[in-house]
């Protein structure tokens, strides 16, 4: 196993996703798929993305988005237009999805990484949002580095030889010898750092370079399935703008 597929935030964004496996597949082999959380939530596919997802046998852990529609948080804690999506998420999800998603842990350690979706010391709340909350989880860790999704941010935060942060556009790799790093991939379904088109990773874990990744993909057909679903307007207008 060296080289691994980073995604996250997919957010039930069944034309994102199967363009960044597309893009991913013709760029390198991956050996193994990494999912950091969030595979359903705001989007129109969530039983497509999640068997996606099984098919191809990606390791997967739990958003907040995966308990919010299991009901094991409270949607009360969402802001309307995601909880108006949780709700009808929840109402959709086949037995199988909902079987798949219970099975999800919260945290998971593969190889040198932690692997949570906010943040290892809360993996359901809290945001990695710079440098200062990376150092914060340090000692949660007990692998070196740590993957997390939930901010929709492609980001590369390292914390051991010098306080460093990266927020890498589409192409950028980053050499992770000789430190600790917090990573995240961005999100492939709700991009919200001014790109609208899908994010994801490539980590190479012989050389221990990760590659970030961003891939057009067709937002209007996404943004149809919204509007056929009536999901709110305000998340069907985001996705143009990755916002
Ligand atoms: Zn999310």
């Amino acid at each position: 196993m060296s080289r691994i597929l980073l995604l996250s935030d997919i957010h039930a964004n069944l034309a994102a996703l199967d363009a960044v496996l597309f893009d991913a597949a013709r760029r390198a082999e991956f050996d193994a798929v990494w999912s950091l959380g969030d595979a359903v939530g705001y989007g129109p596919r969530p039983n497509e993305c999640l068997d996606r997802l099984r098919e191809i046998e990606a390791v997967t852990i739990s958003g907040n988005h995966e308990l919010a529609a299991l009901g094991e948080i409270s949607a009360s804690e969402f802001n309307p237009f995601a909880r108006f999506a949780i709700e009808w998420t929840a109402s959709a999800l086949t037995p199988e999805s909902r079987a798949y998603i219970e099975a999800m842990p919260l945290t998971a350690v593969h190889s040198d990484f932690t692997l949570a979706h906010g943040t290892p010391r809360d993996p359901v709340w809290e945001y990695l949002t710079d440098i200062e909350v990376a150092k914060a989880n340090v000692d949660q860790i007990e692998t070196l580095h740590c993957i997390v999704g939930h901010t929709h941010v492609p980001a590369a935060f390292r914390v051991s030889r010098d306080d460093t942060e990266l927020w890498p556009g589409d192409g950028e790799a980053v050499s992770l010898n000789g430190a600790r790093w917090f990573l995240n991939p961005g999100s492939v379904g709700q991009p919200r750092d001014g790109d609208p088109r899908a994010a994801y990773a490539l980590l190479d874990l012989s050389e221990m370079v990760v590659e970030f990744r961003r891939v057009e993909y067709p937002i209007e057909e996404t943004q149809r399935q919204m509007e056929a679903v009536d999901l709110p307007d305000m998340l069907i207008q985001r996705l143009s703008f990755g916002r």
